[in-house]
């Protein structure tokens, strides 16, 4: 921040020496980028990929950290641990799981998910007194009145279910704004996804510190790290986002079948990996849970495997023509 003039009343006018939009996935600063000179040929526009997580709805509800539950079931009662609530329903417009997740100190609220498609019965209440009825028949494990206040109850009635977004990313992330102010995007500013890898926070803090890379780099020069990072972080981004695509949207159980043949893949890649580990790569969705290898390295091995996979089953089946004939 520089003070650019400094008024009679003592008013000061700053100009920052780089502004960091990091305002999410609706981000204002990406939007006044987007009418920046620098701009043309739609550099601020988002790519979009189509995923099927990015239908869901979802609701997010609060509890607390120790959560009691009925009849001879242990209590979920360490708060550093996940807990998934499965109702007893079995139809996908009843069915659905509470997702409790764990949190730094046992006096915190946990945050509990409710994640369904836009036909589920859940989306449909409008009242507290239909809510308590509804969870109670679901989860009959669940001392519900205990667990949930009304206030929250109450809020989940009335706020609208938000909907994960498409997986994302803005083709540009630097820009100079109208006033002379260079900015760049971080966060899902620059990349957001459904958290099917849970990795939006992840690579939020990893854009923060590749920035604090670049400033190292440039001797603390806000505007050349800013343009490095842009250029540098480009294909990570663009990588970022296919693998999110790709590698697990039915993990919510949306859609049963689909969620048990892909369970069938990862386990037969996971297979011939063992089998054939000299050729046949890890599925994606391993590979992703190793922090030190960059995304584009990850969707290259990604689209190299399915290629590889793709000719060694042409290959067996050749063969077995081949054989019978
Ligand atoms: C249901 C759900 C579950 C998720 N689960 C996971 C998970 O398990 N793991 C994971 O890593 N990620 C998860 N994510 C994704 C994760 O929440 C985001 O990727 C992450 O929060 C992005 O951080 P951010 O700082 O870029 O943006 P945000 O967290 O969106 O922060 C942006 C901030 O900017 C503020 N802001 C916006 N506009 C303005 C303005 N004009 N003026 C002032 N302030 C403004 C907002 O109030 C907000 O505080 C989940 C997302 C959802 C929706």
């Amino acid at each position: 921040m520089r003070v650019t003039s400094l008024e009679d009343e003592g008013t000061a006018h700053l100009k920052a020496d780089l502004l960091l939009g990091c305002d999410g996935l609706k981000s204002a600063v990406r939007d006044i980028m987007a009418g920046a000179p620098d701009a043309a040929g739609g550099a601020f526009e988002r790519e979009r990929y189509p995923s099927p997580a990015s239908q869901l709805y979802y609701k997010v509800l609060q509890m607390p950290a120790h959560i009691p539950l009925k009849g001879n079931l242990a209590a979920a009662d360490d708060h550093k641990m996940a807990y998934a609530f499965l109702a007893k329903h079995r139809d996908p417009e009843t069915a659905m799981a509470m997702v409790a997740y764990p949190v730094a100190q046992p006096d915190e609220p946990r945050t509990v998910n409710i994640i369904r498609l836009p036909n589920h019965a859940i989306w449909d209440i409008s009242d507290t007194n239909s809510l308590f009825e509804f969870l109670e028949d679901a989860f009959p494990q669940l001392p519900l009145k205990d667990v949930l206040s009304e206030e929250e109850a109450e809020d989940f009635v009335t706020i609208p279910p938000s909907k994960f977004p498409a997986p994302q990313f803005t083709k540009t992330t630097f820009a100079t704004l109208p006033g002379d102010v260079p900015a760049l995007l971080l966060g899902d500013a620059a990349h957001a996804f459904p958290p099917d890898l849970g990795l939006g926070v992840n690579t939020a803090l990893e854009d923060v510190y590749r920035f604090g890379e670049w400033l190292e780099e440039t001797a603390d020069d806000p505007v050349t790290a800013a343009q490095r990072m842009d250029q540098t972080q480009a294909p990570e981004r663009a990588a970022l986002v296919r693998l999110v695509q790709t590698v697990a949207p039915y993990q919510y159980n949306q859609k049963p079948k689909q969620l048990k043949f892909w369970a069938l893949k990862f386990f037969a890649v996971k297979g011939l990996n063992r089998l054939l580990p000299f050729f046949i790569d890890r599925p994606a969705v391993l590979l992703a849970q190793q922090d030190h290898l960059p995304f584009t390295t990850i969707r290259k091995r990604q689209v190299r495997n399915r290629w590889k996979i793709s000719a060694l089953v042409a290959a067996v089946f050749g063969a077995a023509l081949w054989t019978v004939a």
